[in-house]
């Protein structure tokens, strides 16, 4: 709920008032407008009984949240949601580029694809060590080797590193070589991965399922803030439509949509939406325009030979020229890049 206080309000009485809600089990957010303070409360509201609050007198009004996501919602919380990743700022004035192979391979093609991203000027590597493959024959990664190789090259090229978790067993491993921790589409509704994440501090890029709604994703959000950790960004990945000309279908309405009903960022993936590579340039532009605050990009020096996903996969000189063109896009948009 938000609990607005009335104008010229005595502090003393506030306090009171946030003893009491803090006092009933409830989080409070706070956020000051030019001429007013409004509270945003958290909890087990369901059988709480809104009206009692109006005894207190600094209180002007009372209102219930209609969306069942609470902590995402930019109700509770009115200014962007800003997350820090080593000095990489996520959700700010700047548009922050996420690039890398599918898979890690080896260390030499982790190394080739690492220094070729970093020059055209992504700011982190991407990389999948442990697979999430449809196919049980399917390549299914490398591991903790490969962590430990993106967690090498990373440092090498001074990149944090984003890469993918599906098991909750290997958080402490996560923790330790990467920087912001992927949960999948295949995962976004594993509540009980969501939970942990919850309890750890580290920065979760969480993609929308190919068959959830906007308001399921938000919901998955919700779990991980609900259990203390905020640094949450959003990923807009595509969806399963009627469309067999794409992999999936992006739905770049994400953009506002999030923006108007969350404070939390969102980044856009155009490499799994589309699964062909020569509509990463044109789907990465569209991002950028539409507000998205970073794009994630699959990038092979070699994707014929690529161990997953090599159809979607750029080639260097492609994301080098991408990278150009996204530069004027963002400029055109008062974002920087
Ligand atoms: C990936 O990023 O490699 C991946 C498997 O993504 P998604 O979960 O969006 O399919
Ligand atoms: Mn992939």
């Amino acid at each position: 709920m938000i609990v607005k206080i009335k104008k010229g309000a005595n502090q003393a009485d506030v306090n009171r008032l946030l003893e009491h809600l803090k006092g009933l089990g409830f989080d409070i957010h706070s956020s000051f407008g030019e001429s007013y303070q409004v509270y945003g409360v958290v909890g087990n509201t369901a059988g709480f009984d809104i009206r009692s609050l109006y005894g207190h007198r600094c209180v002007d009004s009372v209102i219930r949240i209609q969306e069942p996501f609470k902590k995402v919602n930019r109700k509770i919380k009115s200014e962007d949601t800003i997350v820090d990743v080593n000095g990489i700022k996520i959700g700010g004035k700047e548009i922050i580029i996420m690039a890398g192979p599918c898979s890690v391979e080896s260390y030499e093609q982790v190394d080739i694809i690492a220094k070729a991203v970093k020059e055209a000027g992504a700011k982190i590597l991407r990389g999948g060590a442990f697979k999430p493959r449809t196919s049980p024959y399917a390549y299914q990664g490398m591991g903790i080797e490969g962590l430990k190789i993106l967690h090498d090259v990373g440092s090498k090229y001074d990149m944090p590193i984003v890469s993918e978790l599906m098991d909750k067993d290997y958080i402490d491993d996560f923790i330790k070589y990467v920087d912001i921790i992927q949960i999948g589409a295949r995962n976004m509704q594993n509540f009980a991965l969501l939970k942990e994440l919850g309890k750890i501090d580290k920065p979760i890029l969480l993609k929308r399922g190919f068959s959830n709604t906007i308001e399921e994703w938000l919901m998955s959000a919700e779990y991980i803030m609900a259990g203390g950790n905020e640094k949450v960004i959003l990923c807009e990945r595509g969806i399963r439509t009627f469309e067999p000309y794409t992999r999936n279908t992006l739905d770049i309405s994400t953009v506002p949509i999030v923006k108007k009903v969350s404070h939390l960022p969102v980044i856009i993936d155009p490499s799994h939406a589309a699964g062909k590579w020569d509509l990463i340039e044109s789907l990465s532009l569209a991002s950028i325009a539409a507000g998205a605050d970073g794009l994630i990009i699959e990038v092979h020096h070699e994707p014929e030979k690529a161990f997953s996903d090599g159809a979607q996969s750029l080639k260097p000189k492609k994301f080098h020229n991408l990278m150009n063109k996204a530069r004027a896009v963002a400029a055109a948009v008062n974002k920087q890049l």
